[in-house]
């Protein structure tokens, strides 16, 4: 296989990338300076080596605990819970919600062979167990997936005595949290609703 096809091969393995788009961006980078490669290779590499999952939230970040769970100015009591800590980056661009995060890792899918103990529920229940949060906020994508998930965690954490709210609707249905707009994604966080 050449180096081409080899590049060309695992672009196309990218999400949102055709076979196309693929050979179109081989052939860019072969046609860029080549300090423009070298820097895209090695920020590929660093990302891997020193990116990895917060001990407490989940949340992508170089140091562990993130930034989010040991900054003294946020809402300890409030705890959103998302799919992805991609979800987490989109929620902070609105500059509108002052709480922590708790990333699940994916949604409950049974078809997908995805139950409760493929996500980081049981981390979300120890951490709610030590009592100081007094709000969850439910923050799982408007699929069918997402809402489902949210269900099932409502009745796990009802029972805790801690108060459980959703999102509000308004954000497309189907549709993922980390692509909407900054104004829809704090109007759905303002309009939250009890469950
Ligand atoms: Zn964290």
């Amino acid at each position: 296989m050449s180096a081409i096809d080899d590049l060309t091969g695992e672009l196309a393995r990218l999400p949102g990338i055709g076979r196309k788009t693929a050979l179109r961006l081989a052939f860019h980078l072969l046609k860029a300076p080549s300090d423009d490669a070298q820097r895209l290779a090695r920020a590929i590499v660093a990302v891997r080596e020193r990116v990895r999952p917060c001990e407490v939230c989940g949340n992508l970040t170089e140091t562990s605990p993130c930034a989010i769970c040991t900054s003294t100015r946020r809402d300890q009591t409030l705890v959103c819970v998302v799919e992805e800590a991609s979800d987490i980056m989109a929620i902070e661009r609105t500059g509108e919600y002052r709480g922590m995060y708790h990333v699940l890792g994916g949604r409950l899918s049974p078809l997908d062979g995805i139950g409760p103990s493929e996500l980081n529920v049981e981390p979300l229940m120890r951490r709610l167990g030590i009592g100081e949060v007094q709000e969850v906020v439910l923050a799982t994508n408007p699929s069918v997936e997402g809402e489902a998930t949210a269900m099932y965690l409502r009745k796990l954490i009802g029972p805790l005595g801690v108060r459980v709210t959703r999102i509000a609707r308004g954000l497309p249905v189907g549709g993922d949290l980390e692509y909407a707009d900054g104004v829809t994604i704090a109007e759905a966080l303002s309009g939250r609703r009890e469950m």
